[in-house]
């Protein structure tokens, strides 16, 4: 029997567990930490992944401790709507839900996969039948493929690729979740965008939300990693009420603070009988909300091109994956940059050509990313 060895345990090592383990090959994660702790707190879920998620049976998981977003809103900081998207090519695709459920959903799912904790892949050999990788503890593994799921810092990738090095995307970004019985959350993603920073906010239950803020900054900036919820809320207080009553609500919840980045795009994701997935093949801004939709496909494409070929499936997944989640890259970046202006001037024109953009135009480039099917 093909024997699979995925390093890493996040979102995308799982979902690829699932999708070879569906496909009847065998499956050994092994994870760095001692504990599978997601970091984060909500994510959305788009409908190119929940397509996926349903086709595993998970959907009713998903929809049971998440949440259906209807509408991504994107307004000014004086709560004009600048543009209104509908993410669902069919109802009730996109849920927000916290990262820690999404984790057990997938954790769940793999009865019959062993995920060793506390395994943190240092080197991984290839050889003319097998891979053997070798662990910081000094145990080693062996298996016909190795699949490297080991986020943006991924040791699968500098192994093979030392040159690819994470780039600073310009903006450091806050994040918690807000327990706020008293607020009407609605069912929408909303961003605020302004010469301040961004504040985006999408509810978890109809009495939790999950924000985030990214502002602009230099990397490792000492006194921004010092702010308060408190601190924050001040900065924004131009901005839209709601931002004040979400973060009045989010101090007693941990807040994570980290600098943004993302790597160069890759020209490969396969290299004999190794692959990356994820993070490790596709770090990128999160400004579309698709790096883990993006680590969910790879998953799903893996399995498939597995299944109908070993001797050619890492090769044949490469070909399927480069050119769509190297364009969607590009897009989540230019995305970044515009929504990160933070001179008044270049938010008010930007301001204006999103309230003239033709729907035509925004409706083609969501279709491109949520109607996806392999
Ligand atoms: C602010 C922000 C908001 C985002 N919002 C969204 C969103 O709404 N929707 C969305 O789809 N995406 C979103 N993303 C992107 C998403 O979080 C990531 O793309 C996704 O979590 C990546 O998953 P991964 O499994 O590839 O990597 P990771 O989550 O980084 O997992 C990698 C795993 O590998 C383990 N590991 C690392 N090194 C080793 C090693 N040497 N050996 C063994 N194990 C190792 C790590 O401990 C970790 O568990 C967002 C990102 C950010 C920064």
């Amino acid at each position: 029997m093909t024997k699979v060895i995925v390093l890493g345990g996040g979102i995308a090592g799982l979902a690829t567990a699932i999708s070879l383990q569906r496909e009847g090959i065998e499956v050994h994660v092994y994870e760095k930490t001692r504990e599978l702790k997601p970091v984060g707190a909500g994510i959305m879920i788009a409908a190119n992944a929940t397509r996926i998620f349903n086709e595993w049976g998970l959907t009713n998981a998903l929809k049971a401790k998440g949440h259906l977003l209807q509408q991504l809103l994107i307004l000014s900081e004086k709560g004009k709507v600048l543009s209104a998207l509908n993410p669902n090519p069919q109802p009730d695709q996109t849920i927000a839900i916290h990262r820690a459920d999404l984790h057990q959903i997938l954790m769940d799912e793999l009865h019959a996969t062993p995920v060793s904790l506390g395994k943190k892949a240092v080197h991984v050999l290839q050889e003319p039948k097998s891979v053997t990788v070798a662990f910081e503890d000094g145990t080693v593994a062996e298996a016909d493929y190795a699949i490297g799921a080991d986020g943006i810092h991924s040791a699968v990738r500098q192994q093979i690729l030392p040159h690819v090095k994470n780039r600073y995307a310009g903006y450091t970004c806050w994040r918690g979740v807000a327990v706020c019985k008293d607020l009407k959350l609605g069912s929408h993603l909303h961003e605020i965008w302004g010469p301040e920073g961004r504040f985006g906010y999408m509810p978890l239950s109809s009495s939790k939300v999950y924000w985030y803020i990214l502002m602009n900054t230099a990397p490792n900036h000492k006194e921004l990693s010092a702010l308060t919820v408190h601190d924050l809320s001040k900065k924004l207080q131009a901005y839209p009420a709601i931002v004040g009553d979400i973060l009045k609500h989010a101090h007693e919840q941990p807040l994570i603070h980290h600098d943004v980045y993302d790597i160069p795009l890759m020209d490969h994701y396969a290299f004999g009988r190794i692959a990356l997935v994820g993070d490790a093949a596709h770090a990128m801004t999160p400004n579309l909300g698709q790096g883990a939709c993006q680590g969910i496909e790879d998953a799903y494409v893996l399995g498939k091109c597995l299944a109908e070929s070993l001797e050619y499936g890492l090769q044949n997944y490469e070909n399927h994956r480069l050119q769509r989640v190297n364009r969607i890259c590009k897009i989540a970046k230019q995305v970044g940059v515009m929504s990160q202006f933070d001179s008044p001037l270049l938010c008010a024109i930007r301001n204006t050509v999103m309230r003239a953009a033709s729907p035509s135009l925004l409706r083609n480039q969501t279709r491109y990313i949520y109607e996806y099917t392999y």
